[in-house]
């Protein structure tokens, strides 16, 4: 299993069981940024809320992420110019922007340190460069003020690079636990370990079915990365991508600042400060989840990469999460079409949550409270999006009907006479029936479990570095004995004897 840099806080929040029968007026799924900050402003404006986190706070991309809060975002800007216009990029930019100033001035208020330092984005062939450089052309025309660097001083970056000063960088458990205490403290509560399996909206409101048992909302908010219980147009419109990270004790000097390539695959490093000492982060090399059938090669390619370029780099951390990037490349923030006009989702960061979930934050406030929002983070180009929905929907149902072809007709590495014993953190498929199995050893214990995803059927694959099985249609995970970890599904893999 992989470990984060970051610290586990769950012993630093208030967290409390969910009371039998609680009323609130507002449910918040899912404690990661989203979920908090939503918490925080709801429970402010004097509403009754709590929020029900399946594992533990920050146990999504919120306490595994990389941390980097900018609104220099590797290629975005120009990225969503060209795909929605210079209108879309600049509301974009807005929301991130007003996003950044009100998680610095809740830092500032809350003493959770940050450290101020800039923004890089590099390049290492022409066609980055020339990615940079429109990049750069972007960001000016919308009034940051970026610099192009013809020839940056860092050795990795070969070839041209653009940077914004003065962005932040920061521990996210600091942040999370900040917000989590800030939540109760104004009188929300917070319910970990408690996973929500169903809703049912009726005319007074919301029964949230959870694992520890039913709560009455007014309205529920899924901040839950991937929108829980949706099996229609949100679901289908976000893309769950896996991305690595590694933390180095390294000899200096390292270099100052937070650095993306422009290239794929992405390379993004940063410094980290935790308890006195410094590390190096590098992480990247994202691929969509559970279509990798080799992610230990992933980690190895980081390692790779930390040992050319940083001699004497030892790493200490690995570790892997999840975020999803929308088909629109705009994050969604929306009342979900099921939910009887009680039901609301925020997330789809596309890996660019820091800045963006405290605006979608304001943004899915604004909706549960029947107010037209403030903020927007732009509207895509219909003619775009219909073009690549299209696109996307075809691939994902080409990739479906693969894997239920796969699943039916498919070789099994494992036969039914196969009686040969896998080794600890190795795991086989094979067939009871026509129903594809998977078998694994983690922990000294041998797990058999089916292999269809208990969201919407998909095959799912062994991710050998997370030791779990995951889902390439929606981006649900699995542990090895079937219990759900994340994604859209909610129900844990039956198992089979
Ligand atoms: C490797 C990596 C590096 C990143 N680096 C950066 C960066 O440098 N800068 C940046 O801006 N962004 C970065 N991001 C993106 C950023 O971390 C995310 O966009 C952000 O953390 C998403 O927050 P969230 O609260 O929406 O989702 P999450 O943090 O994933 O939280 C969702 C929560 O919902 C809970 N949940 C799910 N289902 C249920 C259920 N049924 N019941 C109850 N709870 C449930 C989960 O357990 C989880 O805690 C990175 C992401 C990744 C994966």
């Amino acid at each position: 299993m992989t470990t984060p840099l970051w610290r586990d806080v769950t012993a630093e929040i208030p967290l409390t069981a969910l009371p039998s029968g609680l009323r609130v007026d507002v449910a918040v799924v899912g404690a990661g940024f989203t979920g908090l900050h939503t918490a925080l402003l709801l429970a402010r404006a004097g509403l009754r809320v709590a929020v029900v986190e399946a594992r533990r706070v920050g146990a999504g991309a919120s306490g595994a992420t990389t941390a980097k809060a900018t609104l220099l975002q590797r290629t975005r800007l120009s990225d969503i110019a060209d795909r929605h216009g210079r209108d879309a990029a600049a509301a974009y930019l807005a929301a991130n922007d007003f996003g950044l100033e009100w998680m610095a001035g809740f830092c500032r208020d809350h003493d959770v340190p940050v450290e101020r330092t800039r923004a890089v984005t590099f390049s290492t062939t022409d066609d980055g460069a020339e990615a940079v450089r429109r990049e750069y052309a972007t960001a000016r025309d919308l009034g940051l003020p970026v610099e192009l660097i013809e020839h940056p001083a860092e050795e990795f970056a070969t070839h041209l690079a653009v940077a914004l000063p003065d962005m932040l960088q920061l521990d996210p458990a600091d942040l999370l636990v900040a917000l989590g205490r800030a939540v109760v403290d104004a009188g929300g509560s917070i319910h970990d370990h408690t996973r929500v399996t169903g809703l049912d909206s009726g005319a007074d409101g919301v029964t949230v079915e959870t694992t520890a048992g039913t709560l009455h909302a007014g309205k529920v908010v899924l901040a839950t990365a991937s929108p829980i219980l949706d099996h229609g147009r949100t679901t289908m419109s976000l893309a769950a991508q896996r991305s690595y990270l590694c933390a180095y004790r390294a000899p200096g000097p390292l270099p100052e600042g937070m650095f993306i390539s422009a290239e794929e695959p992405t390379i993004s490093l940063r410094t980290a400060r935790v308890d006195g000492d410094e590390w190096l982060l590098v992480g990247g090399q994202g691929h969509p989840t559970g279509q990798e059938a080799d992610t230990g090669a992933r980690l190895a390619d980081l390692d790779a990469w930390a040992d050319h370029h940083v001699p004497g780099a030892r790493r200490t951390h690995a570790w892997s999460a999840q975020d999803y990037h929308p088909v629109s490349m705009l994050p969604v923030v929306e009342k979900l079409s099921w939910g009887g006009d009680r039901v609301f989702f925020a997330g789809g960061y596309s890996k660019w949550g820091l800045a963006a979930a405290p605006a979608a934050a304001h943004i899915v406030a604004d909706l549960v409270a029947g107010r037209e929002p403030t903020l927007t983070f732009g509207s895509p180009s219909v003619a775009a999006t219909a073009a690549t929905t299209a696109s996307t929907l075809t691939k994902a149902a080409t990739a479906a009907a693969g894997h239920l072809a796969g699943a039916l007709t498919g070789e099994p590495t494992r036969g039914p006479d196969d009686s040969s014993v896998l080794d600890e953190g190795e795991a086989a498929t094979g067939r009871a029936g026509v129903r594809p199995v998977g078998e694994s050893v983690v922990d000294g214990r041998t797990c058999r479990v089916s292999l269809l995803c208990t969201h919407m059927g998909g095959l799912l694959e062994w991710n050998e570095v997370e030791q779990s099985w995951d889902c390439p249609l929606h981006g649900s995970r699995f542990a090895a004995d079937g219990t759900v970890l994340e994604g859209p599904a909610v129900k844990d893999l039956p198992q089979v004897e």
